[in-house]
């Protein structure tokens, strides 16, 4: 393990975008069911509706809260819509890769407890690694339900993890494909890891970054 890492205890990793690459596209899928149910809910067409996700999206950090608190929408409704029966066949090149083989052996063998923190939901974060094989490498799943609904980078969602689990966030290491995500880890003292992302990060709340998983786990070993 190298020195940086070495007081870390707890492996946190985000789901979407992080454990799969983003070229999977897996996540138009949830926001195109998204789109679905609020045309049925509201009666509205398909532009008006991809614009109303997005603009509740950017007003509250993730829709299924920006529903709630406006229109009254129930969470659990919109969330099984939205999450339900998202075609994992996206993810069969990564599935079947030598890469993804890789990154299990290396997740195995990092020390310590290792969760999954999402925004999404515990459903879909069970599907998602059970078809990756990577399901029993993670003690546990943290969802956006575990901080009733207010997403990353919010407070709730650490509290939760922080209460659920008791960790110790500056014996833990955070890795994401959302800088935005890891501001708050890094407030709380998490060593932050960014992935997926082109690009070197400038921002003073990232700690490591690589263009792939696969490459920071080589880095982090
Ligand atoms: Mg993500």
């Amino acid at each position: 393990m190298t020195p940086a890492l070495a007081h870390v205890t707890t492996w946190i990793f985000d789901l979407d975008n992080t454990l799969y690459p983003p070229e999977s596209r897996l996540e138009d899928e949830v926001v195109n069911r998204m789109v679905c149910y609020t045309a049925g809910r509201f009666n509205l067409g398909i532009q008006a509706s991809k614009d109303m996700v997005y603009q509740h999206h950017v007003k509250h950090g993730a829709t299924v809260i920006g529903y709630y608190e406006d229109h009254g929408v129930e969470p659990e409704h919109f969330l099984t819509f939205a999450y339900w029966d998202v075609p994992l066949e996206k993810l069969n090149e990564w599935r079947d890769s030598a890469e993804l083989a890789e990154v299990r052996s290396r997740i195995a063998a990092l020390p310590g407890r290792k969760l999954v923190f999402t925004n999404g939901t515990r459903y879909h974060a069970e599907r998602v690694l059970s078809y990756l094989g990577m399901r029993e490498l993670f003690d546990d799943i943290i969802d956006i339900a575990d901080g009733d609904y207010r997403p990353k980078p919010q407070m709730p969602m650490y509290t939760s993890l922080m209460r659920r689990y008791g960790v110790d966030p500056k014996r833990s290491a955070f890795v994401e494909d959302s800088a935005k995500n890891l501001t708050t880890a890094k407030e709380l003292g998490m060593y932050t890891v960014l992935v997926n992302r082109p690009g070197t990060p400038t921002d003073q709340t990232v700690d490591a970054s690589a263009p792939s998983l696969l490459d920071w786990l080589r880095q982090a070993a």
